[in-house]
């Protein structure tokens, strides 16, 4: 629908990626009216071809189907709530065995073509400089948001919580790591709040020498290797010189192994991710190495032989806001009320994951325009999971994350693994039924 013929923009979304037409469809479905403003085919990012809306740029992939895997349970979710990313997507499946793929082009084009015939939403191709903080605005620019925009946001959160570049060292679940091979301590004997795995001179070598001899990510042409000295990756540290590392991530200095009573020759350190200490993040290794050649090298860590990595390292081109004390749980600004983030930009990870962060900012975004209480889903959902991840997590530790199991409240007892992922999955659908029926009483829902 042309902007001329729009009553009015109840609620602006700024960005058509994957966020910002969840969130159009989102508020739409609730009776507001949505100005969407995207750049294309005027501006395109470095990564961006098509004029379409909801473009996925690389893979066409939205990850594992299964309802039992934390990224099925989300689509799930996203299904339940009427999600039209997630109606797109099993219009337009490609076979991809355990996985949800789509044909990228008939993705897009539905997406497009959903919103462009919903007559509550109006689709503008502009860019836009700046958001305007005191009207109800959903920013959904994503991980390559235009400059001007940039800039403009971090004028709005303060320089130093705008950020352009993921450094992310790898995690790893804290049940999987061998807790015979690794001790607990803090540097100079400050506390316990570190895991530490102890290398000898030959461990080390054999480390080393894996290390600068694995395969590494390609990297595109937009990404110059511009690191800050802070955040180099640990592949680039160990080619500066043999015992480098040991002066860097693998510093044994302040480290006493209970064990021997002595300082190892090397220290790999593990930093809690979350409160519940269910996830770990290898501390300084942040890396350019292929997922594959990561599992094999960090898996000669002692105590790693049998990680299981719920998110691999990385370094790339990445705009978002470091969102612990900045978002609310409903996904709007403290300072700004009007003013909602969602998708990569807000701090999550993944197609699906933005897609998500999309729906629940367009539910806020439309409850906020009606005057109706703002909501936040239960931490046991995989949306709430992920809620909670960009609000509790500590700011300094702050990266963006793909959902996983480890991010979800634990649950009660011991079960075997085989039987966790259905037991998450029946947790979370049925505090999400508990929540919709909170939906609908507290403001004028869908009814599917
Ligand atoms: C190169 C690259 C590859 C990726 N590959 C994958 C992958 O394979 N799998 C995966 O799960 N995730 C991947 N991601 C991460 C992420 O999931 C995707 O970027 C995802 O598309 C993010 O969704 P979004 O809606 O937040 O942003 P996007 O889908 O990028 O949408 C943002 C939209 O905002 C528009 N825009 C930007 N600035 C402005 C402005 N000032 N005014 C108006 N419009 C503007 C853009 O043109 C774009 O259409 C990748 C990220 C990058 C950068």
């Amino acid at each position: 629908m042309s902007l001329a013929a729009a009553p009015s923009c109840g609620l602006t979304i700024i960005g058509g990626g994957l966020a910002g037409c969840e969130a159009a469809w989102q508020a739409a479905r609730r009776g507001v009216s949505v100005c969407l403003r995207e750049m294309k085919p005027v501006r395109f990012s470095p990564a961006h071809r098509s004029p379409l809306l909801g473009e996925l740029v690389c893979s066409n992939s939205l990850r594992a189907a299964e309802v039992a895997s934390a990224v099925g349970l989300l689509k799930e979710e996203m299904r339940r709530l009427g999600s039209l990313v997630m109606r797109a997507a099993d219009a337009t499946r490609v076979p991809a065995g355990k996985s949800l793929a789509v044909d990228r082009e008939a993705f897009a084009r539905h997406l497009t073509g959903a919103l462009e015939a919903q007559p509550l939403v109006s689709i503008r191709r502009e860019e836009v400089p700046a958001p305007d903080p005191e009207t109800p605005t959903i920013i959904a620019t994503g991980p390559l948001t235009s400059d001007a925009l940039a800039e403009a946001l971090s004028r709005l959160t303060g320089q130093e919580h705008l950020h352009f570049y993921d450094a992310i060292a790898p995690i790893v679940l804290a049940e999987s790591l061998d807790m015979s091979r690794i001790f607990r301590a803090s540097r100079y004997g400050a506390g316990d709040d570190y895991l530490n795995c102890p290398m000898d001179a030959a461990q080390y070598d054999t480390f080393y020498q894996a290390l600068i001899s694995a395969r590494q990510t390609p990297l595109r042409p937009f990404e110059e290797p511009r690191y800050f000295e802070g955040c180099l990756p640990l592949e680039v540290m160990a080619a500066r010189g043999y015992r480098t590392l040991l002066f860097g991530p693998l510093k044994p200095v302040g480290l006493i192994d209970p064990r021997t009573g002595r300082q190892p020759y090397a220290v790999a350190q593990l930093r809690a991710e979350n409160r519940e200490g269910a996830l770990y993040n290898l501390v300084g290794f942040q890396t350019k190495l292929t997922y594959p050649e990561q599992e094999r090298v960090f898996r000669l860590l002692p105590g790693l032989e049998r990680a299981e990595f719920v998110r691999l390292g990385s370094i790339h081109r990445n705009t978002f806001i470091r969102s612990p004390g900045h978002l609310s749980e409903h996904l709007n600004f403290y300072r700004y009320p009007n003013l909602f983030l969602a998708g990569q930009i807000s701090g999550v990870e993944g197609y699906v994951e933005s897609a998500a962060m999309g729906l629940l900012a367009g539910i806020n975004g439309a409850r906020r325009v009606r005057g109706e209480p703002l909501l936040t889903p239960p931490r046991e959902t995989a949306l709430g999971a992920l809620v909670s991840h960009l609000t509790n997590t500590s700011t300094r530790d702050f990266q963006p994350m793909n959902v996983n199991f480890g991010l979800f409240p634990p649950l009660p007892g011991r079960l075997p693994k085989r039987d966790r992922g259905p037991a998450q999955a029946r947790r979370s659908l049925e505090a999400l039924s508990a929540w919709m029926a909170e939906m609908r009483e507290t403001g004028l829902e869908p009814l599917t």
